[in-house]
């Protein structure tokens, strides 16, 4: 395995052991393991703005961000202040409060295709209810989905996923029944005419399409415009809902989400991770007509204890209340300087490489060839990424531990982490040439 030379991390070791102990692989969710980069994962203190600091005393710039819902950096003054009021007031009812009206009507402004939403505790459940919405809606069984996109663990949509799925290399999961998986139609991504086949084959069975119009869950890869407007186009012939799952991608590849970018009008979208500002929530939502079947206005059964919790409310509200459109060409002028630098730090050193970024979201790619689905990420040379992931940290640098995951960027980043960040790469790349 990587060991990390030029970083104590002692404490981080131990915790690890202990940790294994009393939960699977250590950790509560696969990819944070670092079992991918051959290595023991840190574990982390505390953080402030762009800084994570480790429990050995270690600082990083962290592109990590909790994995994207951080857009304002760790622990923002004014996100903390707001969430101790609210935590001092009651941290759950279970009856409505005015907060999740005024979250509501926030992402509506920003997002008008969401006229009704429903909120829930992650992206996971907004995903797995959407889904279940599309089929009592259609009356239909089948789910299309691309493969390489993640819609987290729901049963129906384990199967050919990206993310920890990706890193692991399985293709879905002991326990998600036969039947289940028999149901979800998968098309490698960008595949315009895959997805026409699909529904010229299949078109009256299908209740919806799920796709991440900029996935993120194998590195960055944007759907084309050709694609994701064949989407709609085929979805609409058939009578089958299309779900934009923007749980990464809402509030981070653009303010208004990729459904701005590309002027496509989805029927339901899922949200996650910044809408908490790093809080549990997810939500989905859409047309009134589609979302009024949800109990207790229609039949189709969706409920939770801490969905709409107070808490979790004022996060994404004191989130989302501090971010403007400018703060997006912000962000997206220094991820654009830091694909660049890091481009060029490759070509020096003669590492094949290919960056992508959309909005605050960005890749970093260890292949010269065009990355535009699954297969394209799988080709790149995972050896170098391990060895180049480890030099990053001894330099002060989190990145996600896999090149089938996505880095951000928050507000909080300045031009000169950028520039340190480029050297890093710099001293990376040089060292794993050597
Ligand atoms: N959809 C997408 C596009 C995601 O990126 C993720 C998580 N990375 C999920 C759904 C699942 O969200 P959660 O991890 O909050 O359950």
């Amino acid at each position: 395995g990587f060991i990390l030379t030029k970083l104590n991390t002692t404490k981080s070791k131990a915790a690890f052991k202990e940790a294994q102990k009393y939960m699977p692989g250590g950790v509560n969710s696969p990819v944070r393991a670092f079992k991918n980069v051959g290595g023991d994962p840190l574990f982390i203190d505390h953080g402030k703005d762009e800084y994570i600091y480790d429990i050995d005393g270690n600082k990083y710039i962290d592109y990590v961000l909790s994995w994207g819902p951080l857009i304002l950096g760790h622990a923002d003054d004014h996100v903390v202040v707001e969430l101790t009021k609210a935590a001092a007031k009651g941290t759950s009812y279970g009856a409505p409060t005015i907060q999740e009206t005024e979250l509501a009507k926030i992402v509506n402004k920003i997002m008008p295709s969401i006229e009704m939403i429903r909120m829930v505790s992650s992206g996971t459940e907004a995903t797995m209810s959407a889904i279940r919405l599309a089929r009592g809606y259609t009356h239909r069984k089948k789910i299309v989905k691309f493969i390489g996109n993640y819609h987290g663990h729901s049963d129906s949509l384990l199967v050919d996923a990206g993310s920890g799925l990706a890193t692991f290399g399985i293709n879905t999961s002991p326990g998600v029944p036969d039947d289940l998986a028999y149901d979800t139609l998968t098309v490698a991504y960008n595949d315009v005419a895959g997805v026409k086949k699909l529904f010229a084959e299949h078109g009256d069975e299908i209740a919806c399409a799920i796709v991440e119009p900029v996935a993120g869950n194998m590195g960055v890869i944007p759907g084309t415009q050709e694609f994701l407007q064949t989407l709609r186009e085929v979805t609409s012939d058939h009578g089958a809902l299309l779900i934009f799952d923007e749980v990464m991608s809402g509030f981070r590849a653009a303010y208004h989400g990729v459904q701005s970018l590309v002027d496509i009008t989805p029927d339901l979208t899922t949200l996650g991770k910044v809408i908490g500002g790093g809080l549990p929530v997810g939500a989905f939502g859409g047309r009134h007509e589609i979302m009024e079947k949800i109990t207790p206005a229609g039949d189709i059964y969706h409920a939770g204890t801490l969905s709409g919790n107070p808490l979790a409310m004022t996060g994404g509200i004191s989130t989302l209340e501090q971010l403007s459109p400018a703060d997006y060409l912000e962000m997206d002028k220094r991820v654009a300087a830091l694909t660049d630098g890091i481009k060029k730090a490759a070509d020096k050193y003669g590492i094949p490489m290919t960056v992508h970024h959309v909005g605050t979201m960005w890749s970093y790619f260890y292949n010269s060839n065009p990355i535009n689905n699954f297969d394209d990420v799988k080709a790149c040379d995972q050896e170098l990424f391990k060895k180049c992931f480890w030099e990053l940290l001894a330099h002060g640098v989190y990145v996600a531990p896999s090149q089938f995951e996505t880095n951000f960027i928050s507000t909080k980043h300045t031009d000169e982490d950028i520039e340190k960040t480029i050297a890093a790469f710099d001293a990376a790349f040089n060292a794993a040439t050597k």
